[in-house]
């Protein structure tokens, strides 16, 4: 402390004797004292499903709605989703956990737990496994394995006036960003938005059902591209059908799925959020509000036909426009609010497009690492099979393997050297580890970006829950074998930073502007709203650390 002023007065005097410092710049003065801004009266947390930070840097000049706004606040162009489960249940659980998987206990959309009682072994993110009526495929939908409170449930113990609300096209994002006390959840189910059992809608739900079921009856117009959309426009050849030129023109009695595979399915979600705001006055109570709003449709329209095509350039623009019209609506309300933008996982484009555009090395997985023709080598060179059920238990061609638990011991180790031995030796395969190696890993501490893979996968592993191996695939490599054109054909889920990287855009009224190259990550959102919330946690509640969104005087991590 006595050292400081000795420092200062120095720092002075060598100013004021450089005669081109003492020209060009003033001499330096105390900063002044700026006030804290008081607490938002609502939290607006959104989630655009798979927006990578690859489509924000491709687009973001072209923005003129919510995502304009947003780059006129504090911009982190790399934001971490820094574990290796690049999923959408893992990737929605650190937004406003502060936690990575490997805390919070969400692995993966899905994993399996051989030994459990029911014939179902597959377990689903957001499933009640206490309710005999759930299942993995038609689960009944809760935040019952989700291991840490959410920045909803924060604030509702600091403040029980707090309303925690969230809607999406996924349960699984709605769960994960509002957790296990949800004032209001609804999600898309078939052709309507549905919430959780036991609860009804709202008449503002009723009303968005209503208007959505108009649509269906009646269909709707096809969406122009914009001009600067230009080569997108283009067909590409996948599987027995081409994809790159769509419109998402509704056809008249259209089903549920084709609007939610369209830039529809977002405007329908920002148009609930609209009428929650108005139907419970958010952020126009005496405690602040959350109101998480996940956008599922870039994530649809990703995996039916891609990221690089024409009909991703119109969702581009049609998600600018929905989030802008939130936006409006909470400004014509006069309501004081805070936004953060993110995503729960990049993506990476269909390998036939990505082949034609400077990436040769992009395939599709090869059949040999399917679960079954996996657990048929096993058997080959072990002579080890199942006496009920498969070998092994997994959910595609990389992640989480699962050894049948009706094996001896002995047997089990068997089958589990002979994974290893088989995937190591394939050639799309990047690394293999066991459930032993990793659970004498560290989590890691150094900056996200400069992770090794082993890194990334300890932060989305959990002794108990992830599989007895886990295998990780090449960059590039498409972990779909056979593509369906129209519903899925591109996808995520990789250690690599195509999938882990993210925007992360935060805005409020006041703010001095930034952009901040400097890698953050995700776990850092919760304890960042936390602070500009005002809500005290104890220590070591968070992963991540709060981020200062103020570029000027004004510190927004500062305790109030
Ligand atoms: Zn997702």
């Amino acid at each position: 402390m006595r050292r400081f002023p000795l420092i200062a007065a120095l720092a002075l005097a060598t100013a004021l004797s450089s005669p081109a410092l003492a020209d060009e710049a003033p001499a330096p003065v105390a900063a002044p004292q700026v006030a804290p801004q008081p607490a938002p009266k609502l939290v607006l947390a959104i989630s655009v499903d798979q927006f990578s930070a690859d489509l924000f840097a491709q687009y973001r000049r072209h923005y003129t709605g919510g995502l304009k706004r947003l780059q006129e606040g504090a911009v982190f162009p790399s934001g971490y989703q820094s574990h290796a489960a690049t999923e959408t249940c893992p990737g929605h659980s650190t937004l406003l956990t502060g936690t990575h998987p490997a805390r919070n206990g969400i692995i993966a959309n899905n994993w399996f737990d051989p030994g459990i009682a029911r014939a179902d072994k597959r377990i689903y993110c957001s499933e009640d496994l206490s309710d005999p009526a759930s299942t993995s495929r038609d689960p009944v939908v809760s935040a019952s394995l989700l291991k840490v409170p959410t920045l909803g449930e924060w604030m509702k113990r600091a403040n029980p006036a707090s309303r925690n609300v969230a809607v999406s096209a996924k349960d699984r994002a709605v769960v994960m960003m509002g957790g296990h006390q949800i004032d209001a959840g609804y999600w898309w189910k078939g052709s309507a938005f549905v919430t959780f059992k036991g609860r009804e809608l709202s008449p503002a739900v009723q009303a968005q059902n209503a208007a959505v079921a108009k649509v269906l009856k009646s269909g709707a117009p096809a969406l122009n591209p914009r001009p600067w959309c230009g080569a997108q426009d283009r067909a590409i050849a996948v599987g027995k059908s081409t994809v790159g030129t769509g419109r998402f023109k509704l056809e008249p009695g259209a089903k549920g799925d084709a609007l939610r595979i369209s830039p529809r399915m977002d405007q329908a979600t920002a148009e609930l959020a609209i009428r929650l705001v108005d139907e419970m006055k958010l952020g126009q109570g005496a405690a602040p509000d959350l109101l998480s709003v996940s956008l599922s449709a870039t994530d649809y329209i990703g995996h039916a036909v891609g990221n690089e095509g024409v009909e991703m350039c119109i969702q581009m623009a049609e998600v600018d426009a929905a989030i802008g019209k939130l936006l409006a609506h909470l400004d014509a309300r006069g309501i004081d609010y805070a936004v953060v933008l993110s995503a729960d996982h990049g993506g990476l484009d269909a390998p036939e497009r990505s082949n034609q555009q400077a990436l040769p090395a992009a395939v599709r997985v090869d059949d040999a690492l399917r679960p079954d023709r996996l657990a048929k080598a096993i058997t080959a060179r072990t002579g080890i099979s199942a006496k009920q059920g498969p070998l092994l238990y997994a959910d595609g061609a990389s992640g989480d393997f699962y050894v049948n638990r009706g094996l001896s011991a002995q047997e089990k180790d068997r089958v589990i050297d002979a994974l290893v031995s088989i995937a190591r030796a394939h050639p799309q395969v990047a690394a293999v580890y066991t459930n032993g190696e990793l659970a004498r890993m560290p989590m890691p501490t150094a900056n996200a970006q400069d992770w090794s893979i082993l890194d990334r996968v300890r932060a989305s592993f959990d002794a108990e829950r992830s599989g007895d191996v886990l295998i990780l695939l090449d960059r590039a490599v498409t972990p779909i074998p056979e593509p369906m054109p129209g519903a899925y054909i591109a996808t995520h889920g990789s250690v690599y930073d195509y999938d882990r990287r993210v925007p992360m855009l935060f805005w409020r009224k006041g703010l001095t502007p930034f952009e901040q190259g400097a890698p953050v990550e995700t776990v850092d959102i919760a304890p960042t709203l936390a602070a500009l919330v005002g809500v005290k946690t104890p220590d070591g509640t968070w992963d991540g650390r709060c981020l200062d969104l103020d570029g000027g005087e004004r510190d927004t991590c500062a305790v109030k």
